[in-house]
């Protein structure tokens, strides 16, 4: 039987510690990191995932400002909107919640972030930087994933690491970081031939194709980790991953749950990203500072 990756637990505990932190960036700036979420448009999974990431910043005690638009807003104001935010030195992230309405063009929006302020690190600088080995945030699924296989001591050092799906939020960054830590990577998408047997060569095997329930045990050698990104719906409406739970998880040596392993790590490294960006930023006012006052 697969050890289960505890996604729920490691997140609570990364709450926990920046917590702590939190409390000692209060005793040195006398403020708390600030994070801006931005939603436009009513799009039920947006409210909910607005909503948690609001919810995290409370209990770290993080300053959450939210914006809330109608999807009547337009592209040029909400450009202006962020403009506005990238000056505010008491903002710290900027967080737009993505999809936007059809109207407005994702990725002008993106790009007008500041990298410093990118806490999602979409921005193509901050991707740039994922892919030189020097980023300052990483993308909150994959590192979240990295996470995960760091506190159960997983190591990908000469592995071969089998991600499947290539978006850009998801399975070309986490193979980077893999391949980083060392892994031996491979890429699958739609048009990967004989699927099953490349996946079955794998060590660590990332599912992150939208699919529900589709890895079964056919796809996986015994002994294997199995991190499975998807958050769908089966045919009765039930949260379920990219895999087979109940095929694969007695074949597994390790296997994250869906509700419950990738998903809660996505927010807590929000969190991290944030308390970071936060960090940089005063530091940088504070050397600024010193060296106006020499
Ligand atoms: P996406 O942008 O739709 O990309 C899906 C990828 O899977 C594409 O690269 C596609 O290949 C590939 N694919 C689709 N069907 C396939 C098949 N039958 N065989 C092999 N490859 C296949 O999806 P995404 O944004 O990466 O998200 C993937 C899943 O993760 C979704 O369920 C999403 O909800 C979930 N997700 C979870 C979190 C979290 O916090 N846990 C965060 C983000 C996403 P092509 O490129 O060839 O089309």
């Amino acid at each position: 039987m697969a050890i289960i990756i505890d996604g729920k637990k490691i997140a609570a505990d990364i709450r926990e510690e920046l917590k702590q932190s939190t409390k000692a960036f209060n005793v040195l700036y006398c403020t708390s990191p600030c994070l801006a979420v931005i939603q436009v448009g009513d799009n039920p999974a947006s409210s909910t995932y607005v909503n948690n990431k609001i919810k995290a910043c409370k209990e770290i005690g993080f300053i959450s400002d939210s914006y809330h638009f109608t999807d009547k807003l337009t592209e040029e104001e909400l450009l202006n909107v962020i403009s506005t935010l990238n000056n505010d030195n008491a903002i710290n992230g900027i967080l737009v919640q993505l999809p936007l309405p059809e109207h407005i063009d994702e990725t002008k929006v993106i790009n007008a972030i500041s990298p410093e302020k990118d806490v999602d690190a979409f921005h193509p600088y901050n991707v740039g930087c994922l892919m030189t080995g020097d980023a300052d945030f990483l993308p909150c699924t994959p590192a979240g994933i990295m996470e995960l296989l760091k506190r159960y001591n997983i190591e990908i050092a000469g592995k071969e690491c089998v991600v499947v799906g290539r978006s850009n939020i998801v399975g070309k960054p986490i193979a980077h970081l893999l391949l980083q830590q060392n892994g031996t990577v491979t890429v699958c998408h739609s048009k990967t031939k004989d699927l099953k047997e490349v996946c079955k060569r794998a060590d660590i095997l990332i599912c992150a194709i939208g699919k529900a329930k589709f890895f079964n045990d056919e796809y996986v050698k015994p002994g294997a980790v199995v991190i499975d990104v998807g958050i769908n719906r089966d045919e009765n409406g039930k949260l379920c991953g990219d895999v087979d739970f109940e095929s694969v998880e007695p074949v597994a040596g390790y296997i994250t749950p869906v509700p419950g392993g990738c998903g809660p790590m996505t927010i807590a490294m929000l969190m991290k990203n944030t308390y970071h960006a936060a960090l940089a930023q005063y530091n940088d006012q504070l050397m600024k500072h010193s060296e106006v006052s020499k």
